[in-house]
């Protein structure tokens, strides 16, 4: 009993496959024990997970391949994003740089025009008050050959240098340009109303500013102007800018001019030919105003030309510029 117990208990430890064939020949049976049924079936699943981990891992590597290609182009097209990027920085450092330059150049333009601006206003006042205001008596006796002519001059030619520098500084449509501007064409018009135009084309003075022997009346008089040699005819120019305030027959000066240039400044162009001008008409400088003449208290053809200053004669030699 205890040893069928065992057979029986051994005999289930197997697996019997039975072949039975419809035609005639024996029932085969084939019997595996538990031993190799658990070998099969384990090397039956380690087959198919093999399988089924190259196919998983042959996937994953070809998707790996497929993700490294597009992650290099992605890579690829990120560098060169990063290079654009580095160019558009280096371009704009640069021009950011250069930026910086213009600003600073500007600014020092700035300052000079602002000197500039100062600095010739100053001039400006102090050549009103010096030559209009203060030291009118002065001027008015001063004689040829004092250093005072020259330097009006130098005044004069100081303020045009101004002019052309705050000319060459000028900057774009802010404050400091109107400002600029405004004061440019201030001292524009202001040099441009002095009497500072030779009057007639020739160049020969006998007859000079101050005492002399008058040729008609035959004695030491004073004389308020300068003769200026001309044929009868020739042109004569204002000296500067102005009003004509008088046109017409004068007394000695015969047929006579005057120009009101403002600022106390009067010019005077007498024994006139032929008068070109009326009474109250603008002129600008170097205009035609009228021809050279012998008229008035004359012996020959000249021009017979004063500056007056506040009405008080001086001599026009201050002033023009042969
Ligand atoms: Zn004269």
């Amino acid at each position: 009993m205890k040893s069928l117990k065992g057979k029986i208990s051994a005999r289930r430890n197997y697996l019997s496959v039975m072949y039975i064939p419809h035609n005639k020949g024996g029932v085969k049976t084939i019997r595996i024990n538990h031993y190799r049924t658990t070998l099969l079936t384990t090397f039956a699943f380690m087959l198919v997970a093999l399988l089924v981990l190259t196919g998983y891992t042959l996937s994953v590597v070809k998707q790996n391949r497929e993700m490294k290609i597009q992650h290099t182009n992605e890579l690829n097209a990120i560098l060169s994003e990063k290079e654009q990027l580095e160019a558009l920085i280096a371009k704009q450092a640069k021009e950011l740089a250069e930026n910086a330059e213009i600003i600073t150049t500007m600014n020092s333009v700035k300052t000079i025009s602002e000197e500039a601006i100062d600095s010739y206003r100053e001039q400006y006042e102090n050549m009103v008050v010096a030559y209009i205001d203060k030291d009118l008596k002065e001027i008015g006796t001063v004689s040829r050959g004092d250093k005072k002519p020259a330097s009006f001059k130098e005044d004069v030619a100081e303020l045009r240098s101004l002019i052309s520098l705050v000319e060459s500084a000028k900057l774009s449509e802010d404050d400091v340009t109107s400002k600029i501007a405004q004061k440019e064409a201030q001292l524009n018009n202001y040099l441009d109303a002095l009497p500072t135009y030779w009057p007639v084309n020739s160049r020969t003075t006998f007859s000079g500013f101050g005492r002399r022997f008058h040729p008609i009346y035959k004695r030491y008089i004073m004389h308020d102007g300068l003769d200026m040699a001309g044929e009868k005819g020739d042109p004569v120019y204002a000296a500067g800018a102005g009003k004509v305030s008088f046109a017409g027959w004068n007394g000695g000066y015969g047929n006579c001019i005057i120009i009101d240039h403002g600022n106390g400044f009067k010019t005077y162009y007498a024994h006139l030919s032929k008068i070109l001008v009326k009474e109250g008409q603008r002129v600008s400088k170097a205009e035609k105003i009228g021809l050279v003449g012998s008229t008035g208290l004359s012996t020959s053809a000249h021009l017979h030309f004063e500056v007056r200053l506040n009405d008080k004669p001086t001599d026009p030699l201050y002033y023009i510029e042969p």
